[in-house]
């Protein structure tokens, strides 16, 4: 909690500092120097005090201070002045070093560090001190040194002998006197009390201010300060300054790294104006470097570095870098941030924390991003790598892919078929081009949203996939693919799809691989282990079932019955059961596609072994079945021995205005019964035959799609129960069953008290209860959706994030009603959200029972409902 009292404390007592008050690096290091890390002695200077400061100038709030700090300094001791912002993000004033060098305290520090070294620690406090306390242009100072340089005939100021940097001390004393028109200050107090000052001035100023908040830093954002001793990496004997990791950046690997400037002070190292040594000998192998690594040339100090490491990270629980100044061959801390990190990185360094016992299994949960795991599930662009980006559009499934760019599903399968990677670009995809995308390597549309056709099927392929990718046009009759900057790209060329960032970039840049085992098994391990709530998947076809149950899934929350028909084999006696006549003709076809879903459905109860597996009655609008190019309907026709233009007539007749609320769902169920007549016996037949087989029994759960009406899912519940003892009977088996109904219209959201009554679940399909809610076309809104987010009209998209305010109170509403009438009732949520981790702390808190996602997105929900439950 801040502590409002202006106030200020010795480094070393204030171990549990916190950043309002000292700031981030002030608290930091006061918690560094708590575990016993080698911190150089300071003070800390609170935010409120450099407030008073900043209003009544520092000799009158904090006199006493700057004289005992001052009356305590050794002759040949300097100090440094830093400033601590709350957040170091949010910028500050540069460090003021070496404040203490007066003429009269001269000899004492040449004692200490020889003459050369001593006037150019000087030369370098009037520097810092003309620039940041009286505004000098630093151009003057470099230009002395320049200067001096060129006199000297030496390669650069590391070379200039003593008597040079006598000189430079010299003139550097006249351009400040000249510029300033007073002496450059002679005694420690006011060397320092004057940098206080202008520290909190600076900090105070309108522009400072306004480049704080382009920074996301508040209004009243403070400033506290740090008065430390300074240690001298500039001296004759072993020191120097830099900077050290000891994690591989991309995986979390320990590995020690960094950079080393011999004598030298911190600042020079991010400056980077000399060349830096490497830190040990094996990175120096590794980058082909004559110089000496700092191992070789201050034997000792990287050992002692990576015990700080150790240190740091068992008494703080977390994976440091160093910035460090070597002073007489002997190690000091100036400040540890969290080293930079991939995401696999971050899952690696969260899990050997919690292995050494730095941190909680339940911390090392919390650390990682559930999003950031689809970096572990996906090939991704190397971080590191060059990208030349030809358009961007949503990030609609995760991943990447480098192919030939194909225009037609048929390319993508003769691609396939020698062995060579496809990309399929289209303006939309439709269940026609499902088997293009199962061949297809990537995808991109340049039309649709998060809930579009080709979003959905990719993510259940886990292909990477751009949907809504405006920015660039497909010519279609000219068959190319043109870039937002003009050039265009011809079938054949080379592409890359990044679904992970939404982005086509342009040729084969270099990529890292999926990692699915070490700590991603373990953290996953661990996040099962506090979940309170299942996570299912979304699975059609058996390859998705073996793709979730390698992802260890509790069951299979939604299967879209209607994946099964669009295989070669399928689809047309799925036509010729669309197309038919009489219910006669209908039921004929119909019986040729029973043993199909029936063998798929035994497959994805084998594969499932037991669990529970949720097969959805057929759901989509007919036509979406029919071929939609006057081609295709030749074929059928002639494969069908009808005229074409009976063909051509049934599809008109089909044609709706709106198929997403026309005949679709439980409404086919009522008006074409047969056809889930047809499914129901398919799903009890492949139970019996499984059952007969295994020991782990399937209780299958049939859900109803769209009902609005409890009237309808009656209707259907009883032709099931029907099936289920007709099948009973004629095998001689007993099965168990659970009936279930999808709330996916408001009207079944607001009876979902009845609805309750006679189903064993609810689950609530979120992209059409969006879609209904909203009254926004799931298949359009991809067109103005970024808008839309950008002005801040809705926070997110809310076919991507659950809308929590509209949508989640019908959520909420109905399985309170749903429970009043059935306390045993099962409640899930199988839309897109289910893979969404601000959407599953929801379910997770409204008390569901499962959520369902496509495979790909299960480790992410797996993590995200641990969180949510932690
Ligand atoms: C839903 O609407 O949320 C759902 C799961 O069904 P579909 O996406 O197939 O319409
Ligand atoms: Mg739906």
């Amino acid at each position: 909690m801040k502590d409002t009292h202006p106030t200020h404390i010795a480094l070393h007592d204030a171990g549990d500092a916190d950043e309002a008050t000292f700031g981030e690096r002030g608290a930091r290091l006061a918690r560094l120097a708590r575990v016993g890390l080698p911190v150089p002695l300071g003070r800390l200077v609170s935010v409120d005090l450099v407030a008073q400061v900043a209003a009544e100038g520092a000799e009158a709030a904090l006199g006493d201070l700057i004289s005992a700090v001052a009356g305590r300094l050794p002759p040949d001791g300097l100090l440094a002045l830093r400033g601590s912002p709350e957040r170091t993000a949010w910028g500050g004033p540069t460090a003021l070093l070496n404040i203490g060098i007066t003429d009269a305290r001269l000899p004492a520090l040449i004692e200490r560090v020889g003459p050369g070294c001593a006037a150019e620690l000087y030369f370098r406090l009037i520097a810092g001190f003309g620039v940041t306390v009286r505004g000098m242009d630093p151009d003057e100072f470099e230009t002395l040194v320049y200067d001096q340089v060129k006199h000297s005939g030496v390669s650069g100021e590391a070379e200039l002998p003593a008597e040079a940097w006598a000189s430079l001390l010299q003139q550097a004393k006249r351009a400040f006197e000249a510029d300033t028109e007073q002496p450059f200050p002679q005694s420690v107090e006011t060397q320092l009390a004057a940098a206080i000052d202008a520290m909190a001035h600076r900090w105070h100023t309108p522009s400072a201010r306004i480049l704080r908040a382009a920074r996301g830093a508040p209004e009243d954002a403070g400033i506290a300060l740090i008065i430390q001793r300074m240690v001298l990496g500039i001296g004759e004997r072993a020191c120097g300054a830099g900077i050290a990791h000891f994690t591989d950046e991309r995986s979390g690997v320990p590995l020690t790294w960094g950079r080393f400037l011999p004598c030298a002070q911190g600042p020079d190292v991010l400056m980077g104006l000399r060349t830096p040594h490497l830190i040990t000998s094996e990175e120096r192998a590794r980058a082909g470097q004559s110089a000496k690594a700092l191992e070789e040339m201050i034997p000792g100090a990287v050992t002692t570095l990576a015990g700080l490491w150790d240190m740091a990270g068992s008494g703080l629980g977390e994976s440091y870098s160093f910035e460090f100044t070597i002073e007489d061959g002997t190690v000091w801390l100036l400040d540890a941030a969290p080293g930079r990190r991939s995401s696999r990185a971050a899952v690696r360094i969260a899990v050997d924390l919690a292995r050494k016992g730095a941190i909680t299994r339940e911390d090392a949960i919390l650390r990682v991003e559930p999003r950031n795991l689809v970096e572990h599930l996906h090939p991704q662009i190397d971080p590191t790598a060059q990208r030349d980006t030809l358009g961007q559009g949503l990030a609609a499934s995760p991943g990447a892919a480098t192919g030939k760019i194909v225009f037609s599903p048929e390319e993508a399968q003769a691609l396939h078929a020698q062995g060579e990677a496809a990309i399929l670009v289209r303006v939309e995809t439709s269940p026609e081009d499902i088997r293009g995308m199962h061949s297809a390597a990537g995808v991109i549309t340049v039309r649709g949203g998060m809930t579009s056709h080709a979003a959905v099927i990719a993510r259940g392929l886990g292909l990477p996939c751009v949907v809504g990718a405006g920015d660039l046009r497909l010519d279609a009759k000219r068959q190319k693919l043109v870039a937002r900057d003009g050039r265009s790209f011809d079938a054949g060329d080379i592409v890359t799809v990044d679904g992970t960032r939404g982005e086509v970039v342009a040729g084969a840049p270099a990529m890292i691989q999926a990692e699915l085992t070490g700590a991603f098994e373990t953290l996953m391990s661990w996040a099962d282990q506090v979940r309170g709530i299942e996570v299912r998947a979304n699975a059609d076809t058996p390859a998705d079932a073996r793709t979730a149950r390698g992802f260890n899934v509790d069951g299979i929350g939604l299967c879209r019955t209607e994946h099964m028909f669009f295989h070669e084999d399928r689809i047309n006696v799925m036509r010729e059961m669309i197309l038919a006549d009489t219910r006669e003709d209908r039921v004929r076809a119909l019986d040729r596609l029973l043993p199909m879903q029936r063998d798929d459905i035994v497959e994805l109860f084998s594969i499932m072994r037991g669990l529970p597996v949720t097969i959805r009655l057929l759901d989509p609008p007919l036509h979406e079945f029919l071929p939609h190019s006057r081609d295709e309907m030749h074929t059928l026709a002639e494969a069908m021995d009808v005229p074409v233009s009976q063909i051509v007539a049934r599809a008109e007749s089909l044609r709706e205005f709106n198929p997403m609320l026309g005949k679709r769902g439980v409404r086919l169920g009522v008006t074409m019964p047969e056809i889930y007549d047809m499914q129901a016996r398919a799903i009890f037949e492949a139970a019996a035959i499984v059952n007969l087989q295994n020991l782990e029994q399937v209780v299958p759960e049939i859900m109803i799609p769209l009902v609005s009406a409890n009237r309808e899912a009656e209707m259907v519940k009883a032709r099931v129960d029907a099936i289920a003892a007709a099948v009973m009977a004629e095998r001689e088996v007993s099965l168990t069953y659970r009936l279930g109904v999808m709330v996916e219209t408001p009207r079944a959201a607001l009876r979902a008290g009845d609805l309750a009554r006679s189903s064993a679940f609810l689950s609530f399909g979120t992209n059409d209860l969006t879609q209904m809610t909203y009254g926004l076309s799931r298949d359009d809104a991809g067109r103005f959706m970024r808008d839309y987010v950008n002005q801040g009209v809705y926070p997110e998209d809310p076919f991507h994030s659950l809308d929590i305010e509209g949508v989640g109170e019908l959520l909420l509403m109905a399985s309170q009603r749903g429970r009043a009438t059935n306390p045993t009732l099962t409640l899930g949520l199988c839309g897109e959200h289910g893979g969404d981790p601000a959407s599953i702390r929801f379910c997770t808190l409204a008390g569901f029972d499962y959520v369902s996602c496509s495979p790909f997105r299960v480790p992410i929900a797996r993590l995200a409902a641990a969180q949510a439950t932690i």
